[in-house]
């Protein structure tokens, strides 16, 4: 069985491989299953998005595709960014990171999490979908520099390093990402 990770983003491709390994008998970024394909993601929530994702890839490859969709939501901007956090500023994560720390300033309540939508197609159109958080709150500074987005910012639960001073094997434990996929695998069965 060959899986095709919607995405050619490397941090979330490294994650994916690493808990759904033994799962597939190859797992492929779009990049190296030859596939260039945009889809639009016009969806108002993200399991909608990840669905749009997962079903157009599976149809164009006739494999198995794996989409997911994630994004940072902070309580006292009633969910901001959300769905829009990688198009934030409309500028670089760091622009994303600056505009976020702006907003909650003046702020009180810095609680945020992160969430992630995953959604498994089958070559055959059959979905299983899965969705995990990770809980936490948003920094004055940005701190570190590993992970990507708003990894400087962010600081799960229980934890005094933001996700960007960890390792990715102590990110992986505890990720959104990380959450969906044990939930998509358990129903994988
Ligand atoms: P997506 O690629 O459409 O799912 O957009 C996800 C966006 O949400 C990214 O560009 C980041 O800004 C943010 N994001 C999602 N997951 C993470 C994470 O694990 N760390 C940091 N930022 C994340």
């Amino acid at each position: 069985m060959k899986l095709i990770i919607a995405s050619n983003n490397k941090h979330k491709i490294y994650e994916i491989k690493k808990i759904l390994g033994g799962k597939f008998d190859e797992i492929l970024s779009l990049r190296e299953a030859g596939i260039d394909h945009e889809t639009v993601e016009d969806g108002t929530t993200f399991m909608e998005n990840a669905i749009k994702k997962a079903t157009e890839i599976a149809e164009i490859s006739g494999c198995y595709s794996l989409a997911d969709d994630s994004g940072i939501s902070a309580n006292a901007l009633g969910g901001a960014p959300g769905i829009y956090s990688a198009r934030f500023s409309g500028g670089t994560d760091e622009d994303n990171n600056n505009l976020l720390l702006e907003k909650l300033r003046d702020k009180e309540d810095k609680s945020a999490y992160y969430t992630c939508a995953m959604a498994l197609c089958s070559p055959t159109g059959e979905l299983t979908l899965a969705e995990g958080y990770m809980h936490g709150t948003i920094t004055e500074n940005r701190r570190g520099e590993r992970g990507f987005g708003y990894d400087p910012l962010f600081v799960p639960t229980g934890e005094t390093r933001t996700v960007a001073e960890m390792t990715d094997e102590e990110k992986n434990a505890i990720s959104h990402r990380a959450n969906a996929l044990a939930l998509l695998l358990e129903k994988l069965g």
